[in-house]
């Protein structure tokens, strides 16, 4: 499988800066054939992204969309929305979407469904907190949230562009990268996870990506760790040279 590599740009960067990241990856990917790269900006540059990066193989996503079409929600962006300004994915249930807004596990469900119906990608963000993991309960909070988020999904949709990203709560942002082996150890379950419920052709396309403060320094050593098929990056895609080392893989 070939691997994602996505920046989550979260509520970062204005306008020119935004124009300047894209036109230097747009830049540096024509020589990025053997990987799939994402990049998530805020909303409100989703339209003129999708300008700089036409022609480009580098997809764009949102970080987040609500469910329905369209009507009385004030604040709310829909599929429907972010397919019209050129979005190819869109993330769902990021653990900033669960901890800071109190997104719960059922809405990410109507998320992932509202993603195929529009034909956009998602990525499912699953992770424990640092009490989860401390109190041995890794492995039932991404089982719950897989389950949640997964209820209605047919291997037919997962298909279409799934994939999930494992993300330590503990790991975002923080500068502490999970352990390889404790990253291994839940990308081998979510694995395992997916071939029970999707089968396994369907678990062997599906991306598993690993997020939590990945930077150019240790890419290397997440990515070799096995069932790990790309990375979610926060901080590090912010800038276009510490992006661009990571998708190549390469350390500093
Ligand atoms: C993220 O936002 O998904 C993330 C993993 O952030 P960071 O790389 O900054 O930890």
């Amino acid at each position: 499988m070939r691997s994602l590599i996505a920046g989550n740009w979260k509520m970062n960067l204005s306008r020119a800066e935004v124009r300047a990241l894209l036109e230097s990856l747009r830049a540096a990917s024509s020589s990025w054939d053997a990987v799939d790269v994402a990049v998530y900006p805020p909303f409100v540059y989703l339209a003129e992204a999708a300008e700089i990066l036409s022609g480009s193989a580098i997809e764009l996503g949102a970080q987040d969309l609500y469910w329905k079409p369209s009507g009385a929600f004030t604040g709310a962006i829909s599929g429907p929305m972010l397919r019209d300004v050129g979005c190819q994915r869109v993330l769902v249930g990021h653990s900033e979407r669960r901890h800071v807004f109190g997104e719960q596990d059922e809405e990410t469900e109507q998320k992932i469904q509202a993603a195929f119906a529009n034909g956009l990608k998602p990525t499912l963000c699953v992770g424990e907190t640092i009490g989860e993991r401390e109190n041995g309960q890794t492995e039932q909070v991404v089982e719950r949230q897989l389950q949640s988020g997964l209820e209605g999904c047919t291997a037919e949709q997962a298909k279409r562009g799934l994939s999930i990203a494992y993300e330590p709560v503990w790991a975002i942002g923080t500068g502490h990268t999970a352990k390889p082996s404790q990253v291994g150890e839940v990308h081998a379950m979510i694995r395992a996870w997916l071939t029970d419920r999707l089968g396994a052709e369907v678990a062997s396309e599906t991306p598993i990506q690993y997020g939590g403060s990945v930077k150019a320094s240790n890419v290397d050593q997440l990515m070799a760790v096995a069932d790990v098929d790309g990375a979610l990056v926060g901080g590090a895609s912010l800038e276009a040279e510490s992006f661009q080392r990571i998708v190549e893989f390469q350390s500093v």
